[in-house]
């Protein structure tokens, strides 16, 4: 039985049909109505596991609406799930305006957690880095994706990105254009699907890797980019660290920075990484 009122945000699979825990289905099968981005997409996911719940549609475009009519459902002590097309609802997928409205107005959200593409694609990486950014889809347009990009340039952990398979080779190239080559990227593509990739090598070579073969072009995909390098301590002198410690304790950290830069004539870059790593404790 489940309890009155309640809404669960239930993840669905992201490619291979049986990735679903026992927990979702069985709050799937019991909820007065499911409310999936797109019924259709979804109706063959609950036939395979012979549910037969009624479906409502909730999308980006009509989220606002629909979540008052569900708040509606739960005044009147009904259950709902709400799913999208794959993995975890509000992860790059809508979810988020409705669970708001529901929490604002006092009803329990329960999470039935499952799968997750960033999640499965570092899963599998091999990357030792322990720290990820997870940032989802950038800009659709070049110039906006690349200043997204020089933003995100200076952050020193593993960096998380979706992208559609039309705008993966052009992606790529802003990476390179802002990253220069070497970054490590590792390409994860249809994740538990047929044709899944995890390719890793240096950006450069990714973009001749997915030139040289079309096939590696389709597909959904998550780019998991190398964070800028720390600066090693030995590159910065004792001295130098020293004053920027010290100007730390006592400035904001742009100010340490500022200064440090003039008293020590080191490079600001390198410095004000530096002061990242001691702010976070990552260096001394
Ligand atoms: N909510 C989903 C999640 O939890 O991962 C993400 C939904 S978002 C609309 C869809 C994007 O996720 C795709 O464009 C792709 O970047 C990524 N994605 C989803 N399924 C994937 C898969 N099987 N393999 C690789 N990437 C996938």
């Amino acid at each position: 039985m489940l309890t009155k009122s309640e809404l669960y945000v239930v993840a669905t699979p992201i490619g291979n049909l049986n990735d679903i825990s026992l927990r979702a289905l069985d709050v799937l099968g019991k909820v007065d109505v499911i409310a999936a981005e797109h019924v259709q997409t979804s109706r063959h996911l609950l036939k395979s596991h012979a549910i037969g719940t009624k479906l409502i549609t909730l999308h980006q475009h009509n989220e606002a609406i629909v979540a008052e009519k569900i708040l509606a459902l739960l005044a009147a002590e009904k259950t709902v799930a709400l799913i999208t097309d794959a993995g975890t609802p509000g992860i790059s997928d809508p979810g988020a305006i409705l669970v708001k409205r529901v929490r604002e107005q006092g009803h329990e959200v329960i999470p039935i957690p499952g799968a997750n593409a960033a999640v499965c694609a570092i899963s599998a990486a091999g990357i030792t880095d322990p720290h990820f950014l997870f940032y989802g889809f950038l800009p659709t347009k070049s110039g906006l994706r690349k200043r997204e990009l020089e933003v995100l340039k200076s952050q020193n952990c593993t960096l998380i990105f979706y992208e559609a398979p039309h705008r993966i080779l052009e992606c790529v190239a802003d990476m390179i254009a802002v990253f220069g080559e070497q970054r490590q990227l590792t390409i994860a593509r249809e994740l538990t699907k047929l044709f899944e990739t995890i390719h890793t090598c240096s950006l450069a070579e990714a973009l001749a890797w997915l030139q040289a073969d079309t096939n590696q072009q389709k597909g959904e995909f998550v780019l998991l980019l190398s964070g800028a390098e720390i600066p090693e301590k030995s590159e910065i002198s004792a001295q130098a660290q020293h004053t920027l410690k010290c100007l730390l304790s006592d400035l904001p950290l742009k100010q340490a920075v500022k200064l440090a830069t003039e008293i020590t004539g080191k490079n600001k870059n390198t410095l004000y990484k530096l002061a990242l790593n001691m702010k976070e404790g990552k260096a001394q």
